[in-house]
């Protein structure tokens, strides 16, 4: 099952979404493989030293015969691997323009890596460009991290749009797995509209699951940990426990049903 983390937005929460739910998921006992597609390289450097990457994401999409074991790395979350990002990662898109399946790299770099894990998580860059498509085209599901505050709902449209444009044709089976509202503050006004209003305009795909602002899930990548080893009691390590549950009981909903509708 494949999972795309996806928002145009920068600062919305997608990285840290990655890499917590990435690491709850593998705490539940999934082989979780996470895929570091944003220059940026921040879900990367949460995990692994600069000097201890060979090659990476820029690697799986250009050179289709490397070894996919020189690509994926272990982490030290026990069931968690990684495709680690690059600078290089920058110029993938202007390389891959122009190739006549420049949309369908990833898909088909994942083919044969994608039985070895029950999950994979992609961590996309604040772009609707060829590397956020590469990943929608590639994915089961989409997941949209929505930050409550003002404008939060801009630019979701174009977002939505694209997504639509991907199911018409290059993949159809992509599904919104749902909305998470990120960087909540319980204690303003502001937030807690967003939080209402994004729950209307996109009723039960709106997870049940919010996402507190909380400086833990902040520090957490500047030590090299994930929420539930930098802080085990603390809100964002429940949150995303929960929401880890959600998604799971979301996907596994879907396969079933998608079971029962093959029968
Ligand atoms: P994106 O990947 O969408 O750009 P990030 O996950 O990198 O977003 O988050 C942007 C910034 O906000 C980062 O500094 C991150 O540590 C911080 N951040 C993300 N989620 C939270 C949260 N729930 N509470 C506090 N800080 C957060
Ligand atoms: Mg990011």
């Amino acid at each position: 099952m494949i999972i795309a983390i996806a928002n145009q937005k920068g600062g919305v929460g997608k990285t840290t979404t990655a890499i917590n739910l990435a690491a709850a998921c593998a705490g539940r006992k999934k082989r979780t493989l996470l895929i570091d597609l944003d220059p940026q390289s921040n879900t990367t450097l949460s995990f692994l030293q600069p000097e201890e990457i060979n090659a990476g994401a820029y690697e799986l999409f250009t050179e289709p015969d490397r070894d996919a074991r020189e690509i994926i790395y272990q982490t030290d979350v026990p069931g968690l691997s990684i495709i680690p990002a690059r600078i290089n990662l920058a110029k993938l898109e202007a390389k891959l323009i122009g190739d006549f399946d420049s949309a369908y790299k990833l898909r088909d770099r994942l083919q044969r890596i994608v039985s070895e894990f029950d999950l994979v998580i992609i961590d996309t860059p604040p772009t609707l460009g060829l590397i956020t498509v590469n990943s929608l085209v590639a994915a089961h599901y989409v997941i949209v991290p929505i930050q409550s505050s003002y404008f939060a709902l801009e630019g979701t449209d174009d977002l939505l749009e694209t997504i639509e444009k991907v199911r018409s044709r290059p993949n159809p089976e992509l599904e919104l797995l749902g909305v998470l509202v990120t960087l909540f503050d319980r204690r303003t006004a502001l937030s807690r509209d967003v939080d209402a209003h994004i729950r209307q305009v996109f009723g039960n795909k709106a997870f049940n699951t919010v996402i507190t602002r909380s400086v833990r899930l902040e520090e957490a990548p500047a030590h090299k940990k994930s929420i539930f080893e930098f802080a085990p009691k603390s809100s964002g390590s429940a949150e995303y426990e929960q929401l880890a549950k959600e998604v799971l009981k979301r996907v596994q909903k879907r396969a079933s049903n998608g079971r029962a509708n093959a029968a």
